[in-house]
C-alpha cells in the first residue's frame, strides 16, 4: 500500500514551518526558562472587554454573524477608521470586513489577489505566515532586503516591480524588528505603488505598540492610508487587547477587493467569532496607554541593555528588538540561541524570519523582573570575554 503522503498536494508540501516548530522545540525542554520568544502580549484582557464576551454567550450571541461582521462592531471599527486614519467607511469606495485574526485578512487578500505567475513585494525580515502565501496561493514571493535599518522604502521595493507584481505587503510597526516607517517613507511607498497599479496591502496588527519617537505627524501610528484610499489596510485586536486567542481582526480598503475578500470568507471562515465580536464592540474606548507606557520602558531597557555591545534595530514599535548576533563571535543566530537555552533564556533565531542567519530576536511581551535577568544574560553572553565560554 502507498503512503498517504502520495495524496498531498505541492503547495502543502512547499509550505515550510520548520524554523517556527524548531524554536517552539528550543524551550520545549526547559522546567522554566526566561521566555523571550513569545509574539504575545502578557498583560490580561480589559475586564469590560471579557465582560461583554461573557455576556454576549450568556445573552444568546452564539450563532453566525453577517459574513462581514456583526452591525455593532462594524460601526465602532468604522468610527474609529474615521478618527485614524481618517477613512468614511460606506462612504465614497471604502468598505470594511471584520475578519478571522490579521492572519484572516492576509489569507483572504492573497486568496483574492494572488495566482500562479504573479509576483507579490514582502520585506525580509518577514513576519512567518508572509513565505507561506506563496505556496498556498501560487504567487511568487519576493522578498525586499531590508538590511542593516530593516526600512522597506519606495527606493528598495522599486527595483524588485516587474509586470507580474500584483502586491506589495509593509509591515510597520514590524515583526521581528519593531522598526516604524515614517509618513513620508509610507507616502512614497504609496505612490510607487499606486502609479504601478499595485495593490498596497498595510499590515499595522501593532498599530496601538507606537512609542514616542515612532509617533507619525497626526500624533499616532504613521500609515500610507492617510495617503490613500486605494490601498488595503489590515489590523487587528489580539495583539492590542490580549486576546490573541480570540481571533479577530479587520480589513478596510476598496468595496471591490473587500467584497471579494467577503466571499471568501463566506464560503471559509463564515465570520469572525460571534462572543469576540460582541465582546470588543466598545474596545476602542478603552484607555490602553498605561499598557503602552509599560511596554515603552520595556523597548527602552533592551535598547539601555544592549548599548555598546550589540546592534539593536530601532524598535519605535511592536515588542520586539532584533538583535545583531555580535561578528567577534563567530556564530549564527542559531547557534547563539542553542547557547541562550544553555543559559535557560529562550529567543528566535533571526533566520526564522529571513534568508539570512545573522541576528536574534527578543520579545519584550514578558513581565520585566524576567525580562531584565534574561536580558543581562543576552547581554553578558554577547561580551567579547565571554567569547572562549560560548562552545562549553
Ligand atoms: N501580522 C503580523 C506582523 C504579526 O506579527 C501577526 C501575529 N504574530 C499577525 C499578522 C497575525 O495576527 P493574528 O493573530 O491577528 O492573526
Amino acid at each position: 500500500m502507498t503512503t498517504p503522503e502520495h495524496l498531498l498536494t505541492d503547495r502543502a508540501k512547499c509550505v515550510d514551518c520548520s524554523g517556527v516548530r524548531r524554536a517552539f522545540q528550543l524551550g520545549a525542554t526547559l522546567d522554566d526558562p526566561i521566555n523571550l520568544s513569545i509574539g504575545q502580549p502578557d498583560f490580561e484582557v480589559p475586564e469590560p472587554i471579557r465582560r461583554a464576551a461573557i455576556e454576549a454567550i450568556e445573552q444568546g450571541r452564539n450563532g453566525y454573524t453577517l459574513t462581514g461582521g456583526a452591525d455593532d462592531l462594524r460601526a465602532a471599527v468604522s468610527a474609529h477608521l474615521r478618527k485614524d486614519p481618517g477613512w468614511r467607511i460606506g462612504e465614497g469606495d471604502l468598505e470594511l470586513l471584520i475578519t478571522s485574526g490579521t492572519s484572516g485578512g492576509l489569507f483572504l487578500a492573497f486568496l483574492v489577489l494572488c495566482e500562479p505567475g504573479c509576483e507579490a513585494i514582502v520585506p525580509d525580515p518577514y513576519f512567518v505566515i508572509y513565505p507561506a502565501l506563496g505556496p498556498m496561493t501560487g504567487a511568487t514571493i519576493v522578498t525586499c532586503d531590508t538590511y542593516p535599518d530593516f526600512r522597506m522604502t519606495a527606493e528598495r521595493v522599486e527595483p524588485l516591480i516587474t509586470e507580474r507584481t500584483r502586491v506589495v505587503l509593509v509591515n510597520s510597526p514590524a515583526n521581528p524588528t519593531g522598526v516604524v516607517l515614517r509618513d513620508d517613507e509610507l507616502r512614497d511607498l504609496a505612490e510607487l505603488c499606486q502609479s504601478r497599479g499595485i495593490m498596497l496591502i498595510s499590515d499595522e496588527i501593532y498599530d496601538l505598540f507606537t512609542y514616542s519617537n515612532g509617533l507619525g505627524d497626526a500624533g499616532t501610528c504613521p500609515s500610507p492610508a492617510r495617503w490613500t484610499e486605494n490601498m488595503l489596510l489590515l489590523r487587528g485586536f489580539g495583539k492590542t487587547y490580549g486576546c490573541t486567542g480570540w481571533r479577530m481582526g479587520y480589513a478596510a480598503g476598496p468595496s471591490w477587493l473587500i467584497s471579494e475578500m467577503a466571499k471568501f470568507q463566506q464560503y471559509s471562515f463564515v465570520c469572525a467569532p460571534s462572543m469576540a465580536q460582541a465582546g470588543l464592540v466598545g474596545a476602542f474606548d478603552i484607555d490602553m496607554s498605561d499598557v503602552v507606557n509599560a511596554f515603552e520602558r520595556r523597548r527602552d531597557l533592551v535598547k539601555e541593555t544592549f548599548a555598546g555591545i550589540a546592534n539593536v534595530s530601532d524598535c519605535a514599535g511592536a515588542f520586539y528588538g532584533f538583535v545583531e548576533v555580535p561578528e567577534h563571535l563567530g556564530i549564527t543566530g542559531t547557534e547563539f540561541c542553542e547557547h541562550a537555552i544553555k543559559h535557560n533564556v529562550v529567543v528566535i533565531p533571526g533566520d526564522v524570519f529571513s534568508d539570512r542567519d545573522t541576528h536574534i530576536r527578543i520579545s519584550f511581551a514578558c513581565p520585566d523582573e524576567k525580562l531584565k535577568v534574561g536580558l543581562e544574560i543576552l547581554a553578558d553572553m554577547m561580551l567579547p570575554a565571554r567569547e572562549p565560554t560560548l562552545g562549553s
